[in-house]
């Protein structure tokens, strides 16, 4: 048992080393990087495919998409007009920092704002892999249910942001949104919340700022 759990913790370390190097490397050409993390299903390359129309007159935007099989994602978010690299990850059920290190050589990042990556769906170890990137966005949705904050704490305890797509259905099902917010609440405290839909764009808004916000700081804060 204690040989098992130094593995892992050696796992993780020589990813967070990794991380730190792809951090430097989005530093560097002045890229702010979010990772975008989520259960299958909640909406991630919908947020992106919202996010990119919206500001792609106002920031170089560049994608990475993780998938386990196939480069569907990658291919809508290409149809855009950004650079987008699809990391087909064997079967893999998160992105880890190799992967990422891998991908950043096939994006023009010093001809670039912000990088969104769009991680593997899965709401456990994604949380436990820093790619080197600078903000977490973890998308729930509500279908998913509002009890998620309370049976998934490691997801919700690690996110910068948090967005809940698929508010256009909410009144075909019994989401308390107040419970869900309790929830985080206890887990996050004062963690930035959207609910949103993808569908009709209500509540995109709020999130767009967000994230101008964030690039702005970011910039501001890292020089070139
Ligand atoms: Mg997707
Ligand atoms: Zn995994």
């Amino acid at each position: 048992m204690t040989v098992r759990i130094a593995v892992v913790e050696d796992i993780l370390s020589a990813n967070d080393q990794l991380a730190a190097v792809n951090r430097a490397r989005l530093g560097a050409a002045g890229v702010l990087g979010i990772n975008l993390m989520a259960s299958p299903g909640a909406g991630k390359t919908s947020l992106i495919t919202r996010t990119v129309i919206a500001l792609r007159d106002e920031y170089r935007i560049g994608a990475v998409d993780g998938d386990i099989a196939t480069t569907l994602d990658a291919d809508r978010i290409a149809a855009l007009g950004v650079p987008a690299v699809q990391i087909n990850t064997g079967g893999n059920c998160h992105l880890d920092a190799v992967m990422l290190q891998s991908a950043l050589p096939r994006l023009p990042l010093d001809d670039m704002d912000l990088l969104i990556v769009e991680n593997v769906g899965n709401l456990v170890c994604p949380a436990s892999f820093d790619l080197g990137t600078h903000r977490n966005v973890l998308i729930a949705s509500v279908p998913e249910g509002d009890d998620k904050p309370y049976k998934y704490p490691v997801m919700y305890r690690g996110v910068d942001a948090l967005v809940l797509n698929k508010m256009d259905v909410i009144s075909a099902f019994d989401f308390d949104v107040e419970y869900f917010r309790r929830g985080v609440e206890v887990l996050n405290p004062g963690l930035s919340f959207f609910p949103l839909s993808c569908k009709t764009g209500e509540g995109l808004t709020a999130w767009l700022d967000w994230l101008r916000k964030e690039i702005r700081d970011y910039v501001s804060g890292n020089p070139r």
